[in-house]
């Protein structure tokens, strides 16, 4: 097995940043101030399957708005592990693999721009979406054949259970 995927059957639990990893970065300004992002639903498929199989998905984000938790907690994600206005990430992914009682070696991340930068040096899998910014990709271990809001977060869930042995194609296990 590669060191990849011996390091895929470790992980016990999912990290994310938002904007360029859930979207494709772009966030469409509305006249009241809100910010408006476009979600991919393949992601969220996988990210509740991931937690209905017991693996933990903490959302750290610089983003602050309060449709990201909705969209969040809409599809079963605790919304102590929604980590909003993170602009130094590494404290709020301590307290995620702490809460839960996670070595960061256990907790894949996958971010696409500088700021995510210090924890994927930290975390057991570091891994990005196909158009990270060059300095993610250098340090990245793993970089989907998806752009952000493309399927990039589905790829790295589905093979990670699938490693686990615990994508479940039954559409019964995972309605409601
Ligand atoms: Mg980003």
């Amino acid at each position: 097995m590669s060191n990849y995927k011996i390091k895929l059957s470790k992980i016990k639990a999912f990290a994310f940043d938002v904007d360029g990893v859930f979207t494709d970065g772009t966030v469409l300004a509305t006249e009241t101030g809100d910010l408006l992002r476009s979600h991919n639903a393949k992601d969220g498929f996988a990210v509740r399957k991931a937690i209905i199989q017991g693996f933990p998905v903490a959302i750290i984000t610089g983003g602050a708005s309060e449709s990201i938790v909705k969209r969040f907690a809409l599809i079963g994600m605790d919304r102590n592990d929604i980590y909003l206005k993170s602009n130094y990430k590494i404290p709020d992914f301590i307290d995620f693999c702490e809460r839960h009682k996670l070595q960061p070696d256990e907790v894949l991340f996958m971010g696409d721009d500088i700021p995510d930068i210090g924890v994927l040096k930290l975390c057991g899998l570091a891994t990005c979406p196909a158009d990270a910014v060059s300095e993610v990709k250098e340090i990245s271990e793993y970089i989907s054949l998806y752009p952000g809001g493309k399927g990039c977060v589905r790829d790295v869930i589905e093979q990670t259970l699938k490693i686990h042995n615990k994508w479940n194609t039954d559409p019964e296990t995972y309605s409601g």
